[in-house]
């Protein structure tokens, strides 16, 4: 299964609804920029009235006189240009900080089986790849963009103010410009995927020969490794060919457009001059800006390009948003702490139901263990009971609510799941701790610290509970990380605990260590311990027996074993070992 893709429809919306909440800055973008063009446009002009003046004869002062409020002119533009920039990168930096926390914020509340069904690859690639290159198109293109188009459509308008019959001469290079883009538009694109293709295949071919050379060697495959080589090597070869010959062929026509215009403009402009239609400054005036005009226009046209594959990774990001969500948070709060499943099925996939209507109610402050054969439904059964996933069938309901209807934060007061996954989050260790609480004060995270003996060690840290952990700080071993996973625990206090072989795959040293903080933490509350080894099952005060998906038999370990089913037989092949 892969993530849904937006169509461009549902793009263009999101990009003109990003567009519209950042009006204000996009106004005064659009404002400065305009003011820098003026300013840009008042050179030509200028100096046109000069050449015009001088073909006429003039005062050497008014010459100076024009000088200075050239210069004069060039400083404003300058200001102007430098507070225009700065503003448009202002808000490429708004825009694109509200998408990535809108983008982030979706990934956290995907449904879980979405993101197991579909892999955590193709989300990877649209929180690394997508996005990064759309942060370029929005931090950069798309303020050039605005700065780029303004200019481009001002000088034009200045063109034609200045010299209305001169400036219908600049229009020449349109069509070529048009015809050639359009045709480079349309075949680059498969193109550079054919490309990139290629490429991605000649590194298979040669990473596989380099890594495994032994086998190569063993096998005398050189040759035949090296035929499939050259052979990759000579597709790449032929695509880069045929893009570097499009890229060189709407070069050609791009130079050639924007050149066009100029001698246009001489030569159309000399033929009205000469028949007293127009003045030779009108016509520099807009020789100069045809010349003036080039840079923009070649700068938009690259980051149309480059806003075209930003747009594709738009689409996947904005596909995020498509996924529907598995809750609907409702407003009903549970009346008490009872915890019971009713008819609980589950499937993975539709009409595969791997767990087969299980009724469950737990006593409050009783442990519960569910023992059973590998894939007989535990950890998903387990799963429903931490609200983790919506069951497919039946409810888990917390106190006469369904798990589902509770919204997050509310969810997690009540039940929790304790995996062996501990990932240390880059902070510090406060910071870890606050994911549970985030108004923590600095007095519990220490006790919730101590209450699952992991305070010394974290005082003994150089700088305590401020130490930054994680990729990039202080590692911390498996061990330690647990304790931090149950200290988060212990702040978010939940009445219900479901425990999925928390501490299985620790070394016995630090799992007995861990067992202490773990049973500290397990005070008072009620357990359901997904057990794989046995001993744990002994002590519980109830034990449940799963097999294909269905709980087989469910009581009190004495009474199980005086019953000789199942249990009875499992206990007995244990205890033998
Ligand atoms: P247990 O914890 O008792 O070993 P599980 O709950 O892990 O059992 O698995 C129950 C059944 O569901 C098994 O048949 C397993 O193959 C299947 N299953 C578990 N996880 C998934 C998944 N993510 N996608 C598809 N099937 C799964």
């Amino acid at each position: 299964m892969q993530l849904p893709v937006a169509d461009n429809r549902r793009v263009r919306a999101f990009a003109g609804r990003l567009l519209r909440t950042h009006r204000r800055p996009l106004a005064v973008v659009v404002l400065l920029q305009a003011l820098a063009a003026v300013a840009a446009l008042a050179l030509p002009w200028m100096l046109g009235g000069l050449v015009d003046a001088v073909a006429q004869g003039t005062t050497r002062r008014y010459v100076d006189t024009v000088a200075l409020w050239l210069v004069g002119v060039v400083l404003v533009q300058s200001v102007v240009t430098r507070y225009a920039q700065r503003s448009a990168m202002l808000l490429g930096e708004e825009v694109f900080a509200g998408l990535r926390e809108r983008f982030l914020l979706g990934v956290t509340h995907l449904p879980l089986s979405t993101v197991e069904r579909a892999g955590t690859g193709d989300l990877l690639g649209r929180t690394t790849n997508d996005i990064d290159r759309v942060q370029w198109a929005v931090r950069f293109g798309v303020p050039r963009l605005l700065v780029t188009s303004t200019t481009i459509l001002l000088t034009f308008g200045a063109a034609l103010l200045a010299a209305p019959l001169v400036a219908l001469a600049m229009l020449v290079g349109v069509p070529v410009l048009v015809l050639a883009t359009r045709r480079y538009l349309k075949r680059s694109a498969p193109a550079y995927r054919a490309n990139a293709a290629a490429y991605a295949d000649l590194n298979g071919v040669l990473t596989e020969s380099a890594e495994h050379a032994a086998t190569v060697d063993a096998l005398s495959l050189g040759a035949v490794r090296r035929e499939q080589a050259d052979a990759a090597v000579a597709e790449a070869w032929t695509w880069e060919t045929v893009t570097l010959k499009l890229r060189m062929s709407v070069f050609f026509w791009t130079v050639l457009s924007f050149s066009l215009p100029v001698a246009a403009v001489v030569v159309w402009g000399g033929y009205l001059t000469g028949a007293g239609l127009t003045t030779i400054g009108a016509v520099t005036t807009v020789a100069l800006y045809v010349i003036q005009v080039r840079g923009p226009l070649f700068e938009l046209l690259m980051w149309v390009d480059e806003v075209q594959v930003a747009t594709a990774s738009l689409a996947r990001i904005v596909g995020i948003e498509l996924i529907a969500p598995d809750r609907e948070p409702g407003t009903a709060r549970p009346a008490s702490e009872d915890v019971r499943a009713e008819e609980v099925r589950y499937a993975y996939r539709e009409g595969e139901d791997v767990l087969h209507g299980i009724d469950l109610t737990l006593a409050p402050g009783e442990r519960l263990a569910i023992v059973g054969p590998s894939g007989a439904g535990k950890s998903t059964f387990g799963r429903m009971l931490a609200g983790i996933h919506p069951p497919t069938g039946g409810r888990v309901t917390v106190g006469g609510v369904p798990l589902v209807d509770l919204p997050e934060d509310e969810l997690r007061r009540h039940v929790a799941l304790v995996t062996q996954e501990h990932h240390v989050f880059v902070g510090t260790v406060a910071d870890n701790l606050r994911l549970a609480r985030h108004d923590a004060a600095e007095a519990d995270l220490v006790r919730a610290l101590a209450a699952v003996d992991a305070a010394e060690w974290v005082a003994a840290l150089p700088q305590g509970l401020h130490t930054e952990v994680g990729s990039g700080g202080l590692t911390l071993t498996p061990a330690q990380a647990q304790q931090l996973a149950l200290a988060r625990l212990v702040l978010l206090d939940p009445h219900t605990l479901v425990l999925d072989e928390a501490t299985s795959l620790l070394d016995p040293r630090a799992a007995r260590h861990l067992e202490r903080s773990l049973s500290a933490l397990l005070t008072g509350r009620t357990v359901v311990a997904i057990a794989h080894r046995l001993h744990t099952a002994h002590d519980a005060d109830r034990v449940a027996v799963m097999e294909d998906g269905r709980i087989a038999e469910i009581g009190p370990h004495e009474a199980l074993v005086a019953a000789g089913g199942e249990y009875a037989a499992l206990w007995e092949s244990w205890q033998q070992e």
